[in-house]
């Protein structure tokens, strides 16, 4: 265990903080650093063929210790961290033996993690937990899955009497702005299926996440003094107003759950001449994931035409652009891979947890790009703040699954 905090640690505490306004890829210089030193680690484990592209993806092969053949599994982590919330000079607090009473991360500043409001604290009482100080977020999300892989990998070199296939690792950067998938070379990795080590508490398995879609919406106006406007202005907020009006109330992240699609309005902003509205569109079912884009572009018609006259064009420009579809579609024709991550956590005693992500993943991306890819839990909780906290137990399991969905591959 003292290994798994060591190199989680030496993980953490290098700044990767990936940024959505820079459209280099990695999208930071400073995600160089931590990928440097992934590389120089996978070699002295004794990985092979380790290479990092122009873009720091890196990948690594653990060649099959069979001699009949055995598919080619991978298992994908990413090492940026999420823009949401700092990730310099982390200063991780190791906490064991926790007692399931409130974690003070920064007395100066009152910064409490408690039982009371995060709930999930208390499955982990007596275990090892690590947090933040309270002024980072901890980068669990997903250093866990890194530290998790590479100690699983280094078990497999020490313990060749453990039969495997070939395996092959990829470590990605900017997974946190989206685009941790779109420079990765499935077909150098060669992996017939692969896991994103990426989920958060023990169990989880993921298979199914939202197909999703970004709108936006630009509303016309005209502009008259206002003292003299009837029959004449047009407010565009108004407008606006009224189409944000017409979507299901219901329909709101705030309202929906499990397999619950919805609409969001993000951004709204505008005058009387120009309103603009942002919203995103989620639903896991694929039908009724069209029916809601259909919504939309039937509330704009209509609009349009009650004031084709008025206006004297579209009053309403509304451009829809797909961002990532539902993994399931790609995996379910292949679910022995699923099967076999289920049958890994059963035989080691771990509850699997399977259940829909109400987002997506890069294993989205990636099934879609040709390499099926569930998503298994990485341990840590409250992603992407200061909150954030993993149970070193946790990423021991998680060793552990990956040790045993390569075992059971190799199986004849
Ligand atoms: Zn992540």
């Amino acid at each position: 265990m003292q290994k798994i905090i060591d190199r989680f640690i030496s993980y953490v505490t290098v700044d990767t903080e990936s940024d959505p306004n820079s459209d280099t890829c990695p999208s930071t210089e400073k995600q160089w650093n931590l990928a440097n030193q992934l590389v120089e680690e996978l070699k002295q484990i004794g990985m092979e063929d380790v290479t990092i592209d122009e873009h720091a993806y890196i990948m690594a092969t653990l060649p099959s210790n069979v001699d009949y053949e055995v598919p080619t599994i991978g298992f994908i982590s990413h090492f940026d961290t999420s823009p949401d919330f700092t990730g310099a000079n982390i200063k991780p607090q190791i906490v064991p033996n926790y007692d399931g009473g409130d974690i003070i991360l920064n007395k100066e500043q009152n910064i409490i993690l408690s039982p009371g409001y995060f709930k999930d604290l208390l499955q982990y009482k007596g275990q090892t937990l690590i947090t933040t100080d309270g002024t980072t977020l901890l980068g669990a999300d997903d250093k866990a899955g890194i530290t998790e892989i590479v100690t699983a990998m280094e078990y497999l070199i020490n313990h060749p009497e453990i039969k495997h296939g070939k395996i092959r690792v990829g470590f990605t950067p900017d997974e946190e702005i989206g685009r941790g998938a779109h420079l990765f070379d499935v077909e150098k990795f060669g992996a017939d299926w692969a896991y994103t080590m990426d989920g958060s508490q023990v169990g989880e398995l993921e298979y199914e996440n939202f197909n999703a879609a970004g709108a936006k919406l630009v509303f016309s106006g005209k502009s008259v003094h206002p003292g003299y406007a009837k029959g004449k202005m047009i407010n565009s907020i108004l407008l606006a107003n009224k189409f944000i009006a017409k979507l299901p109330k219901d329909e709101v992240p705030q309202k929906t759950s499990g397999y619950e699609g919805f609409f969001h309005v993000h951004t709204v902003s505008g005058s009387i001449e120009e309103s603009k509205v942002e919203l995103i569109i989620r639903d896991h079912n694929l039908k009724k994931f069209k029916e809601r884009k259909k919504l939309i572009e039937k509330l704009v018609e209509k609009l349009n035409k009650k004031y084709k006259k008025k206006f004297g064009g579209p009053i309403v420009e509304c451009t829809i652009d797909d961002q990532y579809f539902n993994m399931k579609e790609k995996v379910e024709p292949e679910i022995h891979i699923v099967d076999i991550a289920e049958k890994a956590m059963k035989d080691l005693g771990i509850k699997p947890l399977i259940k829909p992500i109400r987002g997506g993943t890069d294993g989205s991306q990636l099934s879609y790009m040709g390499l099926p890819c569930p998503n298994i839990f990485a341990g840590g909780h409250n992603f992407h703040g200061k909150y954030e906290y993993v149970p070193v137990e946790s990423m021991q399991k998680a060793v552990n699954v990956i040790v045993k969905i390569a075992e059971l591959t190799a199986i004849k």
